[in-house]
């Protein structure tokens, strides 16, 4: 209500009884308490609003209202700040928890001040560990020197190292200033990475060696076939010998290109019916030059069913199946090649009766290049690819390589495809 109505109306009110009753002055003076005793009302609001100043001021005059009014709304405002501020501080911490990557804030004197859960994990730490000194905690000499040497040029560059808690883990720590003598660690898993850069060198220095052992063998001919001082009829017989190194250089860059493609190109979304014992018989027949008698290698066929495929591909898989079981088979051992029907899947078996396989190699003999005896796989004119190819072959189409094996007895290799439902 407007000051000025309150005031008017009591004025108005003792001047009409003042005159009534013949007493204005003393009507007058009554009205004039009355405002007092009305304004200590308003002021005694605001002191209890002050008290608690969130809750809306209930002043009934309007600029006793305005005089709490104008910092109520202020404080309002600050009060939906802070819940912000704290809704966004929850959301970086949850933030902050959810990033594979370690995170840890460090002191100025080096003690932890916080941790994400990623760094928990990857130096096996615990809250208990909060406000303890990072480089006590984390027990490696490396990552002891390198926080202690923070700032120097040398140490802007991340550090690789092996945290004792987890020796079979690689981590790479790198140091930021936050400020104030404040520091932030963050930590990664390296692991996978450096296993990826040991798989790419060891895969270069594979292929080089490959390469080496044909392209010397060549080169000696060749000098010795421009060696005019050698008869002629040597030299001109060196020509068929240059046949064999060539055959094997171009069947490993074959493989190679064959990998290459298999694991950077996504297979085909359209892909076509396939009916595989078409398949197995063409690479039956490929491979007859390889065979002792044409019944070395015998097939049997027990499924109607057709799966979705690559024909190139399973080509591929059965030819390198199929000449493995050969070439690590006494020569004529015999060699059988099924499709069936297994449950509700088409399974293809290539069943050997060679040399077969030790226990402990089977888990790695689809690694490229990993051979169970180097000297021998390499004399059969294998380039260690074969099994690399079949795998990735098979990933391609849902399926995986399954292998039982006896060593003296020969082995069976077997994958099994979804057919296409009828
Ligand atoms: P390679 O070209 O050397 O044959 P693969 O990748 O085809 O390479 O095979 C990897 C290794 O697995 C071979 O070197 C060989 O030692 C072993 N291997 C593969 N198939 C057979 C098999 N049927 N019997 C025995 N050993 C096999």
């Amino acid at each position: 209500m407007k000051e000025l109505t309150i005031i008017l109306s009591l004025a108005l009110a003792a001047i009409l009884l003042g005159l009534l009753v013949d007493e204005l002055a003393w009507c007058l003076f009554g009205a004039t308490l009355i405002w007092i005793w009305l304004q200590a009302g308003e002021f005694r609001k605001v002191r209890a609003w002050s008290r608690r100043p969130l809750r809306r001021p209930d002043n009934g005059m309007d600029s006793w209202f305005d005089i709490s009014y104008a910092p109520y709304r202020v404080l309002l405002r600050e009060r939906q700040r802070t819940r912000d501020m704290a809704l966004r501080l929850r959301e970086l911490l949850g933030l902050a928890d959810v990033i594979p990557d370690g995170v840890i804030q460090l002191r100025p004197n080096g003690d932890i001040e916080s941790l994400n859960t990623a760094a928990k994990k990857l130096l096996h730490l615990s809250d208990k560990d909060i406000g303890l000194g990072l480089a006590t905690v984390v027990r490696s000499p490396d990552f002891v020197r390198f926080l202690s040497g923070y700032g120097d040029s040398k140490s802007d560059e991340p550090l690789d190292f092996t945290a004792a808690a987890n020796p079979e883990q690689d981590l790479e720590a790198r140091l930021f200033d936050a400020g104030g003598g404040w520091t932030v660690v963050m930590l990664r898993d390296i692991t996978a990475l450096n296993r990826l850069l040991t798989m790419r060198q060891n895969f270069v220095a594979n292929v080089s060696h490959e390469l080496r052992t044909p392209l010397t063998v060549m080169s000696g001919y060749l000098e010795t076939m421009s060696d005019e001082s050698e008869p002629e009829e040597l030299r001109l017989s060196l020509v068929e010998r240059l046949t064999p190194p060539l055959k094997r250089m171009q069947t490993l860059v074959d493989d190679l290109m064959l990998l290459t493609q298999l694991e950077s190109t996504p297979i085909a979304a359209q892909q076509d019916p396939i009916y595989l014992p078409d398949v197995v018989n063409t690479a039956v027949q490929e491979l007859q030059g390889l065979c002792e008698s044409p019944e070395q290698i015998r097939v049997h066929f027990d499924s109607q069913q057709t799966i979705l495929g690559i024909e190139t591909e399973l080509h591929s898989l059965c030819v390198n199946l199929l000449s493995n079981a050969l070439n690590y088979s006494p020569s004529g051992a015999p060699v059988d090649i099924s499709v069936t029907d297994h449950g509700d899947a088409v399974r293809l078996t290539i069943k050997d009766n060679g040399y077969g396989i030790a226990p402990e190699h089977l888990d790695r003999i689809t690694e490229r290049f990993y051979s169970v005896d180097s000297a021998d796989a390499r004399t059969r004119g294998g380039t260690g690819l074969g099994l690399a190819i079949v795998k990735h072959v098979l990933l391609r189409h849902d399926s995986s390589l399954q292998v039982t094996s006896t060593l003296g007895s020969g082995s069976t290799f077997y994958c099994d495809f979804e057919p296409i439902q009828q």
